[in-house]
């Protein structure tokens, strides 16, 4: 799509939006005598409204991603572009969006709570995209396509040339969630974001950052769709303790590719030890999870929560009966989950 073509599928009135002037939108120093704002003098350095833009954040993030500032979006957590991606394209009531399932529960809820109707197209058995389904699902209101690679929650991912094919053919924004993208070796898509101004492709600090607590999210699409999002976003969305916390975070990248070696290290020998204790079948992951099929998934679920290793039932989910999805712990954790996972199995085959 061209980038007018993007464009032209935002809301007309979010298209005419004049955003909330802040005090702090107009003055951008910080050396100065703040009179501006109604703040209190007192109990520095929080008695200030944090920086509505992010400055600093997006610069760290430029420099760590190799994208202009300009181009990145700061929020709390991936949960807040999701919505405002939602609000800024979709017309409650008349337009829609498009997903594969099974995948990420948020899209749909970010839908349905704005009256966004949802169109699901399933995946197919090995858990890659139907590009036919979905572009004959797609109509002339259909304005977002929500994909996730790897996907949540059967941690493979897409095949870039079905991504790359619904990047050219669908007629709409393109949001590609990245989530897990650190332990899944192999590119983000941010490097295609020059050839595709319908491109957003979503990030977060709360997997491989080890930063789920913080609630900060990112998008990185053109530079005309990042404004959109700053004018829409609430003017304050990250508090002075996010921003201080992340930037701190980022200072350290170091730490975050160790813990991906550690995890993919730990996902490897979860899988193999899994596949030791003859569950039915791993499902091969390029996340920080795995998805397990057992004979019996809820009674293991149940006899795992009684020992206080807690794992998630994905048995109703289509596609994955049965199943259940285990994030990658520590050796320790690791370690517990298979001895108690395999004593349910050789009590259930005796
Ligand atoms: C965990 C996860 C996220 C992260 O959400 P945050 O709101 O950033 O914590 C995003 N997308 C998917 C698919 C996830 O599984």
């Amino acid at each position: 799509m061209t980038l007018d073509g993007t464009l032209q599928l935002l809301r007309p009135n979010i298209r005419n939006l004049k955003p909330y002037s802040s005090a702090r939108d107009e003055y951008k120093g910080t050396d100065a005598i703040f009179l501006d704002a109604n703040e209190n003098p007192f109990n520095p350095p929080y008695n200030r409204y944090p920086d509505p833009h992010h400055t600093r954040l997006r610069q760290r993030l430029s420099e760590i991603k190799g994208v202009p500032a300009s181009q990145i979006f700061v929020g709390n957590g991936s949960d807040e572009p999701i919505d405002l991606i939602v609000r800024c394209f979709c017309t409650p009531g008349r337009d829609e969006v498009l997903m594969p399932y099974p995948t990420y529960g948020m899209y749909e809820v970010a839908a349905e709570t704005n009256d966004v109707a949802v169109k699901k197209v399933l995946l197919t058995d090995d858990f890659q995209l139907d590009t036919k389904a979905m572009l004959a699902a797609a109509g002339a209101n259909t304005k977002v396509l929500f994909l996730c690679s790897p996907n949540n929650p059967t941690g493979n991912l897409m095949k870039q040339a079905d991504v790359m094919q619904l990047l050219k053919d669908f007629k709409g924004i393109v949001v590609l969630d990245e989530a897990y993208i650190d332990f899944a070796g192999s590119e983000s898509f941010i490097s295609k974001l020059q050839d595709f101004p319908n491109l957003v492709v979503l990030q977060t600090l709360s997997k491989a950052w080890g930063l789920a607590g913080l609630r900060l999210g990112m998008a990185f699409a053109h530079t005309d769709i990042i404004r959109v999002l700053y004018r829409v976003k609430y003017p304050y969305n990250l508090n002075v303790l996010t921003q201080q916390a992340g930037l701190k975070a980022l200072e350290k990248p170091e730490q975050t590719a160790e813990w991906v070696v550690a995890l993919t290290e730990g996902r490897r020998k979860l899988i193999d030890r899994l596949q030791s204790i003859s569950v039915q079948k791993v499902f091969p992951s390029d996340a920080n999870f795995v998805l397990v099929r057992l004979a019996n998934a809820r009674k293991a679920y149940e006899y795992l929560t009684e020992r206080k290793i807690i794992t998630r039932d994905r048995s109703s989910v289509a596609l994955c009966s049965d199943s259940l999805r285990i994030t990658v712990g520590t050796e320790e954790e690791n370690d517990a989950l298979l001895k108690e996972l395999g004593a349910f199995l050789n009590m259930d085959l005796a």
